[in-house]
Order: C-alpha cells, then structure tokens, then sequence
C-alpha cells in the first residue's frame, strides 16, 4: 500500500499489558519494531509509538522492558504497582496513548502484529474501532472452544452486546479513545465497553495463533470470573429473570388454590407431604439463587460508589512528560 501519502497517515499507539511475559517480550519488541517500521516506510502510518504496561510481575518482565525503553525512544513503558488485571493494564495503556488511533495487542503473539496493516486500511476507511476477529479455533483444546460458543451464546441471550470470536485486540480512532475516557466504570469490561459506543465495527479477519511462550494468565477461575464482569456489568437481565420466575410462582401458586378448593369440594382432598415439602425446598432454592444474583450487583455498586482508581502507576518511561 505505497500509494498512503503522508497527509492521510496517522500517527500509531500501540498496547501491550504485559504480565510474567519475560519469554516473550524481546519477541514481540522485535517483530512489532520491524512491522511498524515497514510501515512507517510505505507511508502507511507518519509515526508510531509502543506502550508496555507491566501490570505487577513477579519475573524480570520489568527489567526487560526497561532495557527495551534505553535502546528505543519509541519504547515507551509503564510499570503499576502491583497486579490489577489485564483490563485495567489495557486502560493504563490506552489512556496514556498519544497517537492518532491507537492498538491494542496480547503480548504473547497470540494476536498476529501482521494484521494491525489492515485494521490501519480500515480505520482511514472510515471506522472509528476496528475489531480483530478471529478466523477458528482449531488451535484451541475442545474445552475452550466449548466453553467461548457457551460463553458467546449466553451473553448474546443476557442481551450483551459482543463482537463474536473477538477478544482485545482492536484499533481505535482518537475519537474513540477520547470518549472511552469518559466510560468511568470501576468495573472494566473492554469487550462490551467499545460495542457500547455504538461505532460502526469494522472487522478484520486474523489467524489467532498459539502462545509464543510461556503460560496463559487466565486459568479458567478467571476464565469465570470475567464472564460473570462482562454479564453483571452490560446485562440487567439476571434480575429481571427474579421477576419473571416469580410471576410464573405466583400464577401458579393461585391455580393451586383453586385446584385445592375444587377438591375440597369435591371431597377427596389427600393430606400431602410431598405438596408441601417440596415446593418449600424448590422454592427456598430459587429464593437464595436469585438472593446470590442480587448480591452480584450490589457488590458491584459497592466498589462503583467508591470509585477507586483502576490502576495505580508507579514509574513510567520514555513519556514527554511523567504520568
Ligand atoms: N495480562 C495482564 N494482567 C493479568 C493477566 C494477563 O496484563 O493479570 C496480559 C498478559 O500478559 C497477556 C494478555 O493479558 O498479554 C492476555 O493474557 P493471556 O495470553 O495469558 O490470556 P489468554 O490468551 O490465554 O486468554
Ligand atoms: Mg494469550
């Protein structure tokens, strides 16, 4: 695409979170620089820069990105204070980029740097947030392609708004970026946050490949956990769902009553325990379900109201000025 003249290019923010990825972070430096240098020199973008978010390892991932920030200016590197989690690592990052659009990438090379080409084409289409989507899962094992089309399909019948097969890697317009800004949330689900912007999505098809080294970060507790974040904070369904159960107790529980009257009357009424046992334990079941759901939301305005901080900075490197 050497035909892109200068006016059009734009300036690139690239994000990395990086957690207990020293395996690969002199891989992805590598094969980022030389992409984005290419792309520099056909003219497809006029600048770029690379933010590193270190998001609290345990391993010399810090270390290295540091050396990193020495050798390249366009390093740029942000260490948190500890742990929040790859979607607080991802806003330090996106907040802190100064491109003109900006992408979001995993840093084990899951995400293929290559076809960052096409969201940029994309993007100068005309679409303000271009989604990755990836073309299959034959990489994965049975049990995550199970577990993502059950995770897809109870999200979409929760009425969240997803893109299908499409995880954090995306590019961003500066106007996106500045109205993601606005999204205050404590409770950080990027995956429905930008869908929820309503931007025409853009899609670019892409090969998700294996793990260039090193382990997942998200074993399947945390697999869970962030399925319940994505539902309890883009979907109300789960509580109307206490609603529309009850209705249905309610309506049945009134034609009970007529049918008990209509025995009595009858006279051939039987003294059941069964009718009485377990309805009591069905119901007490559905009340402490629906009792747990409930506390699910209330936990989540709890930490809403106190508004804590996402993610806390301890150092960064190679920004104009400290963050
Ligand atoms: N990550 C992070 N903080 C965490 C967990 C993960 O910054 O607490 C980063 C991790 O370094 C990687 C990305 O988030 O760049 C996705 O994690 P991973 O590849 O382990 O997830 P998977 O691809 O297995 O779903
Ligand atoms: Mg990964």
């Amino acid at each position: 695409m050497s035909t892109m003249n200068q006016k059009t290019a734009k300036t690139l923010s690239v994000v990395i979170p990086c957690y207990n990825e020293e395996l690969v972070i002199w891989e992805v430096y590598g094969r980022l620089t030389s992409l984005l240098d290419s792309f520099m020199q056909k003219e497809l973008i006029k600048d770029y820069e690379i933010i590193y978010v270190d998001d609290g390892s345990s391993d010399a991932t810090l270390r290295e990105l540091k050396l990193i920030s020495e050798k390249d200016r366009k390093a740029k590197v942000i260490s948190l204070s500890g742990n929040f989690g790859h979607q607080p690592a991802l806003t330090a990052g996106l907040t802190a980029a100064t491109g003109e659009m900006a992408v979001s990438l995993d840093a084990d090379l899951q995400d293929p740097p290559e076809a960052i080409e096409e969201m940029i084409l994309k993007h100068y289409e005309g679409f303000d947030i271009v989604y990755g989507v990836r073309k299959s899962r034959e990489e994965d094992t049975f049990f995550k392609r199970f577990t993502a089309r059950f995770f897809y399909m109870f999200m979409r019948l929760m009425g969240v708004n997803l893109i299908y097969d499409h995880a954090d890697y995306r590019l961003i317009s500066r106007l996106a970026l500045n109205e993601f800004k606005r999204y205050k949330e404590v409770n950080r689900f990027l995956r429905g946050i930008f869908p929820n912007m309503r931007f025409t999505p853009g899609i670019v098809h892409y090969k998700r490949e294996k793990r260039f080294a090193g382990e997942t970060k998200y074993p399947l507790r945390k697999m869970l956990s962030f399925a319940v974040e994505g539902i309890t904070s883009f979907s109300n369904f789960p509580l109307r769902l206490a609603f529309i159960l009850g209705f249905f107790n309610f309506v049945a529980a009134l034609g009970l009553v007529f049918w008990t009257i209509f025995t009595k009357i009858q006279g051939n009424a039987i003294p059941g325990w069964a009718s009485i046992v377990l309805p009591l334990y069905m119901f007490g079941g559905i009340q402490l379900m629906f009792i747990g759901i409930l506390s699910e939301y209330v936990g989540k305005i709890y930490l809403e109201v106190k508004s804590r901080p996402v993610y806390i900075i301890k150092e960064s490197f190679n920004f104009d000025k400290p963050l």
